[in-house]
């Protein structure tokens, strides 16, 4: 009896263990699949080794793959100029050409590369050479834009403050690891520029709308005074402080 006993245990552990081992191989097998097939049809130009891990395993896929290697060094300047002149053929081989690497020239490249249009960019110095290393690095909408739109009636300039806020936004939500708030402080010397600096700072945050960062606020002239001792205390009324996006 205790040797039946056994045997039928043995032949259920079995069936079980057996079972079970083929579901976790199909499975396994079925999640390897995709990257199996993409290392498949991948460019045999770099080789890496990619590690796929789910909440149960850690799989090493020894391979091919088309993500961009650490060490990459850019082709040579003689390498460079015989793609732009395309001496092979003569065929155009971009879609676009940018003039300039600052601020504008990256991001253009960067925006239609991303769309997948064939780029080439002509520096003739260096990266951010020009006005783009003078910025404060504000992405703002611009309190100053505002004040020129509403004093001019400019519609324009108006939407282009809307337009700059919405991106702002925008930077901050794709790029949080590089973009902060940041309060700027204005003093304030004549007391018609409180309500003056008031109300263009509120309307600033308002255009904002549902995108707005932290909401302006008065500051005393004490509060002012504690925050910067080192501020001119003649007639000083009080400050004003905003707040815009820095990166
Ligand atoms: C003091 C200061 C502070 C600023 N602060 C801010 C700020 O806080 N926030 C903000 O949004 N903006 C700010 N700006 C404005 C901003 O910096 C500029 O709008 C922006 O950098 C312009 O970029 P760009 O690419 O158009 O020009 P540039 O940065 O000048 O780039 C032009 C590039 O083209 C190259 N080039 C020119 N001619 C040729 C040619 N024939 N062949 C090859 N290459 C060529 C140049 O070498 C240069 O690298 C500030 C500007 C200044 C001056």
């Amino acid at each position: 009896m205790w040797r039946t006993f056994n045997r039928k245990h043995v032949a259920y552990a079995s069936f079980a263990a057996i079972t079970g081992g083929t579901y976790y191989l199909y499975n396994r097998a079925k999640r390897l699949q995709p990257y199996q097939q993409r290392l498949a049809t991948i460019s045999p130009e770099l080789f890496m080794s990619e590690t796929y891990t789910d909440a149960l395993n850690t799989i090493q896929l020894e391979g091919l793959s088309d993500r961009p290697h650490t060490l990459w060094t850019p082709p040579s300047r003689k390498e460079m100029l015989n793609m732009l002149n395309n001496a092979e053929n003569n065929e155009p081989p971009f879609d676009i050409l940018i003039i300039g690497g600052g601020a504008t020239g990256s991001g253009t490249a960067l925006d239609a590369a991303t769309r997948g249009l064939k780029v080439a960019l002509v520096e003739r110095d260096d990266f951010a050479s020009g006005t783009s290393s003078r910025s404060t690095k504000l992405v703002h909408g611009g309190v100053r834009y505002l004040e020129k739109a509403i004093k001019e009636l400019d519609y324009e300039q108006f939407k282009l403050v809307k337009e700059a806020l919405h991106e702002r936004a925008t930077f901050l939500h794709i790029a949080p690891y590089i973009s902060y708030q940041l309060p700027i402080m204005l003093p304030i010397y004549k007391w018609w520029q409180v309500p003056y600096f008031w109300i263009g700072s509120k309307c600033y945050d308002m255009l904002a709308g549902r995108e707005a960062v932290e909401s302006s606020y008065f500051l005393t002239r004490g509060k002012a005074l504690e925050a910067f001792p080192w501020l001119n205390k003649d007639k000083l009324v009080g400050a004003m402080v905003y707040y815009d996006v820095s990166a």
